[in-house]
């Protein structure tokens, strides 16, 4: 069975959970998007993605990509998708219209990621970082690089990538050594990039390649680090010397070629500042850490499909209550696990929508204090949504694998796919301990939790004490709040104390995001009236996702304790 998207479900969290097309008709760019365009682009959407792409997820998965002295070739089918795709003007949903564009909101391109993802993960690594390669150089591009080269990426005619890794510097960029030297209008840039998704293959006509690299005469660590945009194909149509070497051989995500990119002396730009390359890098990696949550949610979707249709269908004995055998959906172990994961699914939407709308709010509301809340939440919400969504696509896609019992492991179901080409999402982009990281040390700490604080006091502002759901999320936003002001306290005696509990922290800020999310849901979709689509996650999201709170709260006060007893 391949993945079929659930249009009416994304739409009910898109209208009537938050209200998304009123408030990006707030913004003057989009005064004129209503919830009828919103609907008929996701529509089409949902049509190419089931038609074009799902349909690949297992030769992407069984052929794999080829490499042949350099050169790469996609799977059966790929190339042709591509094609489509950006001939209808899919990855330029929401770049800017005097850039080849079509100016929708960001939240539409995330429902379409999402999509694609669950579709087939491996082809959409592909299109997966253009748009943050478009806001790198739209923001940090000379005006000769953007005329050369934003329009080319904006349509996706031309495809991107993100060169930061090195054999000896992955989390640490701060080890970069590729080197850039003046030459010309231009630089040379010389080394060697290792795991980089898409350095080659022939699914368009050239390739953009972002490269971090140093200057000559530039200082040690990452405030040395420069970027550059080095193309496969230079201007005059020679080809540059950027040689791909080998492509890895995987445990998942065959269909996306990760490349060893040795550049010899090749010909590039600088984007943005000399020695300030991290900080443009930043934009395009801000935007693939937000795609990767959405990864996340699509891959746990696709996860779910399978298993719920399979619990559907597959008999044995009976259960508690039946009379004879039972569909294993009847069987509450099973229900569990089902539930459990639609509960991550429904709630991780409702959160990452709301993150791609105060993108927008972010960039184009005309008061500056709304301006400057909304990238609030997305510098705080999105390590949570990167982190945990990518955890749960994993964790609660192999829980759907074991719904197939001995069928899961087998590959006929497709299940065993969506596990070992989801593990990834856990490690690229900043792995899943540095975006927890990110969010404590680097976003909550410096400030003594203030920012974190006034995120949760928005949220609190729609809450009713007197409903016992909304109550308890009262009480976690305070536990979390607490916490910080603890820790930030903690931290000035015992700097290390913050990178054991990082993790803890950030699930126990996703969880208690999570809670609120559903609170959302329920007031637009009443839950415990009449049984609903909504009733059964919710009650999942409350016996066995939420009790997870206290045990990471338990957690951090034991290590709070141990540094410095008065401070539990
Ligand atoms: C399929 C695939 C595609 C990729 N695509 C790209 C791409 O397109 N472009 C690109 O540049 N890179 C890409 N990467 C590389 C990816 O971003 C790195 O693998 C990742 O950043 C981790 O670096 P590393 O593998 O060197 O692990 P390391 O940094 O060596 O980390 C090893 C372990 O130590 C932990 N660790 C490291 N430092 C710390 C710290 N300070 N605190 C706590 N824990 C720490 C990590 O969390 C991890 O668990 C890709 C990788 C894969 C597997």
């Amino acid at each position: 069975m391949d993945f079929q998207p659930r249009l009416d479900d994304i739409q009910h969290i898109l209208t009537a959970v938050l209200d998304t097309p009123a408030q990006l008709q707030a913004l003057p760019p989009f005064a004129e998007v209503d919830a009828d365009l919103m609907q008929q682009v996701q529509e089409e959407a949902g049509k190419f993605v089931a038609s074009e792409i799902a349909p690949l997820q297992r030769i992407g998965d069984e052929t794999g990509c080829r490499f042949d002295a350099g050169v790469v070739t996609a799977p059966p089918g790929f190339r042709q998708a591509y094609q489509a795709f950006w001939q209808g003007g899919w990855p330029s949903l929401a770049c800017a219209t005097e850039d080849g564009g079509q100016g929708l909101p960001a939240v539409l391109e995330a429902v379409l990621y999402e999509m694609l993802s669950a579709a087939n993960h491996g082809w959409t690594m592909a299109p997966g970082l253009l748009h943050g390669a478009y806001e790198c150089l739209k923001h940090h591009g000379s005006e000769e690089l953007k005329a050369r080269y934003l329009g080319k990426i904006a349509t996706g005619e031309w495809l991107a990538t993100m060169c930061l890794t090195e054999p000896h510097a992955g989390s640490d960029l701060g080890l970069v050594r590729t080197k850039a030297t003046p030459q010309g209008d231009g630089y040379r840039v010389s080394g060697t990039k290792i795991f980089i998704s898409g350095g080659e293959h022939d699914l368009t006509d050239n390739i953009v390649h972002l490269v971090l690299a140093r200057l000559p005469d530039a200082p040690a660590g990452p405030k040395g680090l420069s970027l550059f945009l080095a193309p496969k194909f230079l201007p005059d149509g020679s080809r540059n010397p950027i040689v791909c070497e080998r492509i890895e051989e995987k445990m998942g995500l065959h269909g996306s070629p990760t490349c060893v990119m040795r550049f010899d002396d090749a010909t590039g730009w600088l984007v943005g500042e000399p020695n300030r390359g991290l900080n443009a890098m930043f934009v395009m990696m801000n935007a693939a850490r937000m795609h990767v949550g959405l990864q996340g949610i699509g891959l746990l979707e696709a996860a779910w499909q399978k298993a719920s249709a399979y619990a559907q269908e597959r008999r044995q004995m009976r259960a508690p209550g039946a009379s004879g055998t039972s569909l294993i959906a009847e069987h509450p172990a099973i229900q569990r696990m089902l539930d459990t994961q639609r509960a991550w699914i429904d709630g991780g939407r409702v959160l990452a929508y709301r993150t791609a709308v105060e993108l927008d709010i972010a960039k184009h509301h005309a008061d500056a204090t709304r301006r400057e809340s909304a990238q609030r939440w997305c510098s705080l919400v999105t390590p949570v949504l990167k982190s945990a969504w990518t955890h749960q696509a994993f964790h609660g896609g192999s829980e759907c694998l074991q719904v197939f019992g001995g069928h899961g492991y087998v590959r006929e179901w497709g299940i065993e796919q969506i596990v070992r080409d989801a593990r990834v999402a856990m490690i690229y982009e900043g792995t899943n301990e540095i975006q927890a990281i990110d969010l404590l040390v680097r976003k909550v700490l410096p400030d003594g939790g203030a920012a974190l604080s006034a995120l949760l006091q928005e949220l609190t502002e729609a809450l009713d004490a007197q409903q016992p759901a909304q109550a308890a999320v009262l009480q976690r936003f305070g536990a979390v709040r607490d916490l910080a002001a603890q820790l930030s306290r903690a931290n000035a005696q015992q700097a290390e104390l913050a990178y054991w509990v990082a993790d803890d922290f950030l699930r126990a800020v996703a969880l208690a995001l999570l809670g609120w999310a559903w609170t959302r849901i329920e007031a637009a979709s009443p839950v415990d009236t009449a049984a609903t689509r909504w009733t059964a996650p919710a009650r999942a999201l409350k016996d066995w996702i939420l009790p997870e709170f206290d045990m990471r709260l338990q957690i951090i006060r034991g290590q709070l304790e141990r540094v410095h007893p008065a401070q539990a």
